[in-house]
């Protein structure tokens, strides 16, 4: 309503202070407020104020808020002229404009791609490619404390890690079916000598074959394996970019169990109470809702396997959300290509929603690749398969770590834990690079800044790179064995003795 509003309002303020207006036309939603336009004159995001005092001078009940302006193509193709957009909001009256304002700087300050140029975290080059993001040494600490996390608790649930190539033969994806329904998303990779590969877009179809390599009794399922790799699909190119968001290569943390029917249940329970675990320590286990995702019933053509057991599935899970109490609310067409699924929603920092872990039964898949094991009357029979992602895709586990904490991350995480500044590099130097070798020693991530800026600077860069603890050394300190530090955000300064804060740092870095 306000917003169809605001167009118009918008149109007439431009058609009266500039001339020569065509090809215009004004567009609104719920969201947002669009005017289109072409016009001989410059004009840029300095002329908003302007433009706003001109709408509230027509309007003096409306709040407007312009937020963007660009070139586009007329009506959107490629083969007509470029015209100017201007995007804008309103309000209701100008408290709710005023805490727009807010969440928009606060979403500027928690863009993952802001901090992670500030942190120096990742990279994106043209020679290799958008989409295909490069982790800096300190963006590959955090992946590998990540995975080394994950791994940690999901061992805890019974999951082995196993290893896999990123290529297979493309009859391995035809049997499991992503052939045919991600065509389109599939890498092919040929080379002159005749190869023929696909690069894997899901880990599924290999860890079968792990399963499948032994002859498996009824004693050892459930058989678990877990992974943590890059996958690859082919997303549509103008949607990859310089973001974290969309990328053509993830690496993914998966998992599967093989067990038999009456283990599922327990199996399914496993799982939920590992998701639950570890987002727990991670502290972002508050705000998430669970969705039940089953078929499309009016298109069963988009599935594989058996009507009777998506029915066993569904129903099964329905029942273990219920006596988890997830109150898991049923979304249809959600649904695997190969079974239904219990999927985490949580809320990011600025509201969205995003879903990362996942539990999805699936009794099709062990039979496309003829999965067995002996039953106690040795007789074959087909194991059911149970897919889980716990962290996900840790490149978006990656945004939402960094939007929700701001780049602080927890001690334990961080790429740098302690980083070491003398009060004067003439007289403190030499204590400086001892307590850097012992914190070294002790496998303590540390940094020292010997540089020439001043000491007042090298605080306040300390800062900003987020470092969890900053020492500041000086002649009391080299004295008396002492280190003085700061805790980030805090202006206090604390004394210890070099073994004793030690101690204390592993014992921070042990908690989680
Ligand atoms: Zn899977």
């Amino acid at each position: 309503m306000y917003n169809e509003k605001g167009a118009e309002l918008l149109k007439k303020v431009i058609q009266k202070n500039y001339e020569d207006i065509k090809l215009d036309n004004i567009y609104f939603d719920d969201n947002e407020f669009y005017y289109e336009f072409k016009i001989n004159k410059q004009i840029s995001e300095n002329d908003f104020a302007f433009l706003e005092r001109e709408i509230k001078a027509l309007d003096k009940s409306i709040c407007v808020k312009l937020l963007r302006i660009s070139g586009v193509y007329y009506a959107g193709n490629v083969n007509n002229e470029m015209i100017t957009r201007i995007v804008g909001k309103c309000f209701a009256n100008q408290e709710e404009l005023d805490k727009y304002i807010d969440f928009l700087a606060d979403a500027k300050e928690r863009d993952h791609r802001k901090i992670g140029q500030d942190l120096d975290l990742f990279c994106f080059s043209d020679y290799v490619g958008g989409g295909l993001p490069l982790y800096t040494p300190k963006g590959t600490i955090i992946k590998d404390e990540l995975q080394r996390e994950i791994e940690k608790v999901c061992r805890k649930y019974g999951f082995a890690k196993v290893s896999c190539p990123a290529l297979a033969d493309i009859s391995l994806f035809e049997t499991s079916g992503h052939a045919k329904k991600f065509n389109e998303e599939l890498f092919r990779v040929k080379s002159p000598k005749g190869h023929s590969f696909v690069l894997k877009p899901v880990q599924c179809p290999h860890h079968t074959q792990i399963y499948a390599s032994k002859l498996r009794s009824y004693k050892d399922l459930p058989i678990r394996y877990m992974e943590s790799d890059k996958q690859y699909r082919a997303e549509l190119q103008g949607a990859v970019g310089n973001s974290l968001s969309r990328v053509y290569a993830i690496t993914v943390e998966d998992g599967h169990s093989f067990c038999r029917v009456d283990q599922v249940k327990d199996e399914v329970i496993n799982m939920c109470n590992l998701i639950k675990d570890f987002y727990s320590r991670m502290g972002l286990w508050n705000d998430h809702w669970v969705s039940l995702s089953v078929r499309d019933y009016e298109h069963p053509e988009k599935y594989i396997g058996e009507k009777s057991d998506w029915d066993i599935c569904e129903k099964m899970l329905e029942e273990i959300s219920n006596e988890l109490h997830l109150d898991a609310k049923r979304c249809e067409g959600e649904a695997a290509l190969y079974g239904p699924k219990l999927d985490f929603m949580f809320k990011d920092a600025l509201g969205r929603e995003i879903q990362i872990p996942t539990v999805q039964l699936d009794f099709a898949t062990p039979k496309r690749f003829g999965l067995f094991y002996i039953d106690e009357n040795g007789e074959k029979q087909t194991p059911v398969m149970v897919h889980r992602a716990v962290l996900g895709s840790y490149e978006r586990f990656l945004v939402l770590l960094l939007e929700q904490f701001k780049g602080v991350l927890p001690i334990w995480l961080s790429p740098v834990q302690v980083n070491i500044i003398p009060i004067n590099m003439k007289y403190h130097d030499e204590y400086c690079k001892k307590i850097f070798d012992v914190l070294n020693e002790e496998e303590i991530r540390v940094s020292y800044d010997d540089s020439k800026e001043n000491m007042g600077k090298k605080i306040r860069q300390s800062n900003l790179l987020k470092n969890p603890y900053t020492l500041i050394i000086g002649d009391n300190e080299r004295d008396n064995n002492l280190v003085s530090y700061r805790k980030y955000g805090s202006d206090e300064t604390y004394s210890m003795d070099l073994d004793e804060f030690i101690q204390f740092i592993k014992e921070e870095i042990k908690k989680r």
